[in-house]
């Protein structure tokens, strides 16, 4: 850091991941002298585009599926270079053994192909009635969430259109909403589809990212989260932008940078500076301190309290609950390097370009999930995977192909050790590609495998957790982080949170930098 920079700032924004750079970025624009802090050597956190072996390149967040349109527009992102109009949307095949995929086109399964007349129709009553049951949350995720028995104004505002939106479904939908809404979603699934294929599908979409089988308690919840993303004005759409995710953070530095912000990257924030129960400002690793007004802490509240700011400055209540928070990854991220596009037997030309899913019934997924839980893996793992080099042929060399896929189910500790199952975590994984790509193995340059541990290390995510804490009914609105504080402010006065363990969690959304930026804006505490 360079002597100009240790000025007193408004505003210090610890963490230069999507949400740190939303949040500096918004900040800025309304004329605050802004500072932002990545530890790492480069921005983005799991949102990066990086080179994992020489010519090949992969995104290790690599679907955009909730990036936040306001967010977009606000900070005029297309003009910063991010190109999101005009991407066709991508598909989500669910390959099958025999080659007979089916396949949910435009934006999540506006068309089905693949099922029979009746499983059409009977994909197109529930999707119809996924997204406006989704659509009764979305209010609520572009704001800080009602706190029960607020009187404030907002609150009571954002109550009253999801009252209203319940009461739009009808009698009869609404009260079949508010049955369903916290079941899991294999019994939501068995009552409305029969297709093993389509159930596997949506069963693994609903638990993405989390600790949950299909059967657990509430698992539906994870499909509503998904429905309530939006890109490009369309609900449940997904797309790998153009040059990777490192595009949306490009343009979201160059919206930060443009405003005035500051942003630093090699530059690990090691305390936050607390003054008679105050935030004043940061000191960095290297010893250097920066004076600000205001602290925003855009990584994850564990390490927000317990390393930087430290459990003496904070009540033991508020410490208990931040310890309780549940945050072990259960995700494993793979990086191929091929020699070659590899062959899908059964999958149309104009489908490979698709997010490909291997989960091909809800009892196969819960069968994966289940070893989890006392920390092993399946070795039938299920997962989603990406040909990114496909549709961008800067991320792989002429000829050759990258696989990127997303390995649901891998546990933070495992029993044996990463050292240990790492490579058996890869076999398992590679015999799962081999049935679905005869010969890919044999195509194999490179493999990266990031077990969450991986992940942790790399990204400084603690339990190398997708959303920086489960996303679950108890750790949800007005429980995240912690019930009591939900607000994006904290029990220290003038320090914010603005990452993805705040509402409404994580993704590539921005929203709780964005709503932080609000929060900050507004002058409270
Ligand atoms: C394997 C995997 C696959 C995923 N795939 C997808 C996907 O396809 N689509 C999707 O939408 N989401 C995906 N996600 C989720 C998404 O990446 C996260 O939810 C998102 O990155 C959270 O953003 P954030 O800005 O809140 O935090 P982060 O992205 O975690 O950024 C926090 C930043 O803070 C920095 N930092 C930490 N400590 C310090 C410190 N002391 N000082 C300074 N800087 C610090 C970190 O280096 C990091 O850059 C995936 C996540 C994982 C792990």
């Amino acid at each position: 850091m360079t002597s100009s920079s240790r000025s007193i700032r408004d505003v210090v924004v610890v963490g230069g991941g999507h949400n740190g750079l939303a949040c500096a970025a918004l900040l800025a624009r309304d004329g605050r002298n802004v500072l932002l802090l990545e530890a790492d050597a480069e921005l983005g956190g799991p949102a990066r585009t990086e080179e994992f072996f020489p010519g090949f390149r992969a995104s290790t967040a690599h679907l955009l599926n909730r990036f936040h349109p306001e967010l977009v527009r606000l900070l005029a992102l297309e003009r910063h270079g991010l190109v999101l109009t005009g991407q066709p949307f991508m598909p989500s095949v669910a390959l099958a053994r025999d080659g007979n995929h089916l396949v949910l086109h435009g934006a999540y399964g506006e068309a089905l192909t693949g099922a029979s007349a009746a499983e059409q129709r009977a994909w197109r009553e529930l999707r119809a009635q996924l997204l406006r049951q989704a659509g009764i949350l979305k209010p609520f995720l572009a704001r800080r969430p009602p706190e029960p028995g607020s009187r404030d104004p907002g609150d009571l505002i954002a109550l009253g259109k999801a009252a209203l939106a319940l009461k739009r479904l009808g009698k009869e939908e609404m009260r079949d909403f508010l049955r369903v809404f916290l079941m899991n979603v294999n019994d939501l699934l068995d009552e409305q589809l029969t297709d093993l294929r389509l159930k596997g599908l949506l069963a693994f979409d609903a638990v993405l990212g989390s600790h949950l089988g299909p059967r657990s308690p509430t698992s539906l919840l994870g499909l509503y989260y998904r429905l309530a993303g939006e890109i490009g004005g369309a609900a449940g759409a997904q797309l790998v932008p153009r040059g990777g995710m490192a595009s949306v953070v490009d343009a979201l530095r160059q919206a930060a940078e443009s405003a005035g912000a500051t942003v630093l990257t090699g530059a690990p924030v090691s305390r936050i500076l607390v003054e008679h129960g105050r935030a004043t400002g940061v000191a960095l690793a290297d010893g250097q301190e920066v004076r600000a007004g205001c602290v925003v802490s855009a990584i994850n509240p564990r390490s927000t309290f317990f390393d930087l700011v430290g459990a003496p400055a904070l009540d033991t209540g508020f410490v208990r609950k931040v310890k309780n928070i549940r945050m072990k990854g259960d995700v494993a991220k793979l990086h191929l390097a091929l020699d070659g596009v590899p062959d899908f037997p059964g999958l149309l030309p104009e489908d490979m370009g698709g997010r490909l899913v291997i989960a091909p019934s809800p009892d196969h997924v819960e069968r994966a999930f289940n070893p989890a839980k006392y920390g092993a893996f399946s070795p039938e793992p299920v997962m989603e995977i990406v040909l990114p080099s496909l549709s961008d042929p800067a991320m792989a060399p002429a000829g050759c192909c990258t696989l990127s896929a997303v390995v649901q189910y891998a546990p933070h500790v495992l029993k044996e050790g990463w050292d240990v199952g790492r490579p058996k975590l890869l076999g398992a994984i590679m015999a799962q590609l081999e049935i679905y790509a005869p010969g890919i193995g044999g195509m194999v340059r490179h493999a990266e495998l990031l077990t969450p541990a991986d992940i942790e290390a790399r990204y400084r995510m603690p339990g190398g957790h997708w959303h920086h804490g489960e996303l679950q009914a108890d750790q949800m609105l007005f429980s995240r982080p912690v019930s009591g504080w939900s607000g994006y402010d904290t029990p220290i006065e003038g320090l914010y949170l603005a990452g993805a363990g705040s509402h409404p969690g994580g993704g590539i959304s921005g929203v709780p930098g964005m709503n932080a930026a609000r929060r900050v804006m507004e002058g409270v505490r």
